[in-house]
């Protein structure tokens, strides 16, 4: 059995300030919701505090939203995993869609990142999907095996067991369209799939791939309800402190 997962990705939103009156009420919403891994990816700003604040909570964790993969060095503007690590984070989202369009994220480099992160023992939430385009296309599960074997290449079984992966078809991140349980379902099996070729069946049933893409507590107990979403990957809706709470006691 998979325990499940649910991340809230804050993007570029959120001040310390603002961290701190969400978790004084979150917080209290999941305190017994101990049957999920509940992560909280602020900004790197308010990584610190969110970290502190979550020291003495055993079932919630931190995470970053990216990181460079060398552990120092002439990098202006980048974080290391080392650094991520210093302040007690256990997670780090790599390859998300925005970071992949607006920033030129390829898969090689996400494969660097993730062994880098993996190296420093943080769990690397690795995100994939496709385009809209594509799914028109026809090609989503040409995308999907491109991305997964592209980030996930050279990363051994026992490693790969542990990473998360995050399924979000780009034309469903911050749109409000949803895909269906099946369509997702449809992509996560895919995914699995993909994994046991990369490694082996037994690695693959352990993977936890996460849903992503405007999920809200009116659409996560039909995602959540499907066996091979182990999770979400929530954006705008994680940002409302009670809707978060929602959807992870729904899950
Ligand atoms: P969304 O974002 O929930 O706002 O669609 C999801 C994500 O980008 O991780």
């Amino acid at each position: 059995m998979r325990k499940k997962i649910i991340a809230a990705n804050w993007k570029m939103n959120q001040t310390i300030a603002d961290a701190a009156s969400y978790l004084d009420s979150f917080l209290l919403e999941v305190a017994d919701e101990k049957r999920i891994d509940i992560v909280i990816v602020p900004p790197f700003t308010a990584l610190a505090y969110v970290s502190e604040r979550l020291s003495k909570v055993q079932h919630v964790k931190s995470g970053a939203q990216n990181m460079h993969w060398e552990k120092n060095g002439a990098f202006t503007g980048e974080i290391s995993a080392g650094m991520i690590r210093e302040l007690f984070a256990r997670y780090v989202v790599l390859g998300h869609s925005e970071r992949r369009t607006l920033f030129g994220e390829t898969d090689e480099i996400v494969n660097k990142k993730t062994k880098a992160a993996i190296a420093a023992t943080l769990t690397p939430i690795v995100c994939i999907g496709e385009t809209l385009a594509e799914r028109d296309a026809g090609q989503v599960e040409q995308v999907l095996h491109t991305q997964l074997t592209g980030s996930l290449a050279g990363i051994p079984a026992k490693e790969l067991a542990d990473v998360v992966l995050a399924y979000e078809p780009v034309w469903a991140i911050g749109t409000g369209r949803t895909a269906t349980p099946e369509q997702a379902q449809e992509a996560h099996a895919y995914i699995r799939k993909v994994l046991a070729e990369i490694s082996d069946a037994a690695t693959a049933e352990k993977v936890r791939i996460q849903y992503g893409g405007s999920v809200k507590p009116g659409n996560t107990g039909a995602l959540m309800g499907q066996p091979d979403i182990d999770g979400a990957l929530v954006g705008g809706a994680s940002l409302v402190a009670r809707d978060f709470a929602e959807i992870v006691k729904i899950s």
